[in-house]
């Protein structure tokens, strides 16, 4: 597959329309087709043109790898039919028994994968600390010796910064592979591996779909990760089976073209939000409001240190009880009440009965889910429509 335009020769945004999508050869077709071919003639033994079985290669899909690891700034990126399923294959890579340190603030399915699922099918042992807190996550480290450090920035739904550059390096004094899910923020928000990190996860469902019409993951894997992972990556995701659709990595290729544009548009139109929501969080009935871009956000020094912009999501606490809850995300009309974020349309979602059930409601509480918590996901309609269907929900009387 000719790839002639790679990150040392243009900018981010004419990468995510250029790279992997040469015309066909064939045809002169400025998008190249779609392969759905499941199986591949070959020419004789051991010659091929490259593919022989669609679960061990496919052209449509290594098109779409070598995209997102251009973005990345990666060595490989390999794609899943959802971000658990990426999350799942990559903890495959570590051997039974491996000790593995994890974020507290997790998206529920990871943290039930992590503390429900690879004790038992692995014997993983799971530890979990507040990887915002550098000195907590040393003294875990020197305790549990893992092998792999797992965490979420931003963290879903408490935005919580984790510093990139710290973690990298405390994972490298102990040989640890660093694993960042960057699903809240894509890499035209974030770019982990430039901070030394060796592992992107995603949801790709999210930012980089951004449509709400395919679920995806994604592992990106760095040049400096320990040797040998990239490989792997690739064995496993043909040795599980693991792999995203044709359909789908031609639907997630053609959203990444407008990745940018939408990352930096819904986080333009968050911080508007936030910002506004803020200023009025009496007169509407907030005790809290929490973005990143907000200057009162503990961490948004940080966040302007190593993001490019502050993401779509914004998390609000409620004043009043669970009825007054239920009211506002049941009386937007732009916002709909749905999990998943990322999206071109708006969403609002309850965390505590929803993206968070499968977390312990102690852990919930510990790290700051109530059940006054919602999520709001800014999507591409104009902010000034949205804030006018948040504040008039939020203003109902009860
Ligand atoms: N990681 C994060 C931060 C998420 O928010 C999600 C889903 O919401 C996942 C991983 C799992 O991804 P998927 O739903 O595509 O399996």
């Amino acid at each position: 597959m000719a790839n002639e335009l790679n990150r040392n020769q243009a900018a981010f945004a004419t990468r995510a329309v250029h790279v992997g999508q040469e015309p066909d050869p064939l045809t002169g077709a400025v998008i190249p087709p779609v392969y759905h071919a499941t199986t591949f003639v070959q020419d004789g033994i051991g010659r091929s043109k490259g593919f022989d079985y669609s679960r061990s290669g496919n052209p449509t899909r290594n098109m779409l790898e070598l995209c997102l690891a251009d973005l990345e700034g990666a060595e490989t990126a390999h794609v899943f039919p959802s971000g658990l399923s990426a999350a799942a294959t990559l903890l495959e890579a570590l051997p039974a028994g491996s000790s593995i340190l994890a974020h507290h603030d997790l998206y529920g399915g990871v943290y039930r994968l992590l503390a429900d699922v690879r004790p038992v099918t692995a014997g993983h042992r799971i530890n979990f600390v507040d990887f915002s807190d550098i000195d907590a996550l040393k003294q875990a480290v020197a305790a549990h010796r893992p092998s792999l450090l797992w965490f979420e920035t931003p963290s879903n739904p408490t935005l919580r910064i984790v510093d990139l550059s710290a973690v990298a390096r405390i994972g490298n004094e102990v040989n640890a592979i660093t694993v960042c899910d960057s699903t809240f923020s894509s890499p035209a928000g974030q770019r982990p591996i430039e901070h030394g990190i060796h592992v992107v996860v995603h949801s790709a469902t999210k930012m980089l779909n951004g449509h709400s019409d395919l679920l995806g993951g994604v592992v990106a894997v760095s040049a400096t990760a320990p040797a040998g992972l990239a490989e792997r990556i690739k064995y496993l995701q043909n040795a599980l089976g693991a792999v995203m659709s044709p359909t789908d990595c031609a639907l997630l290729h053609r959203s990444l073209k407008t990745l940018e544009i939408r990352s930096a548009r819904q986080s333009a139109s968050a911080l508007s939000l936030a910002t506004s929501l803020q200023r009025r969080a009496d007169e509407l009935r907030l005790d809290r409001v929490v973005y990143p871009g907000l200057e009162s956000h503990p961490q948004h020094a940080l966040a302007a240190r190593q993001m490019f912009n502050f993401g779509c999501v914004i998390s609000i606490e409620l004043a009043g009880d669970i009825v007054r809850v239920e009211r506002v995300l049941t009386a937007t009309r732009y916002f709909r009440f749905a999990v998943s974020l990322g999206s071109v349309e708006s969403l609002i979602q309850h965390p505590a009965s929803l993206t968070h059930a499968a977390v312990p409601e102690d852990r919930r509480s510990a790290t700051g889910i109530g059940p006054q918590l919602i999520r709001l996901s800014i999507g591409l309609e104009d902010p000034v429509d949205l804030e006018q269907d948040l504040v008039q929900a939020l203003k109902i009387q009860s």
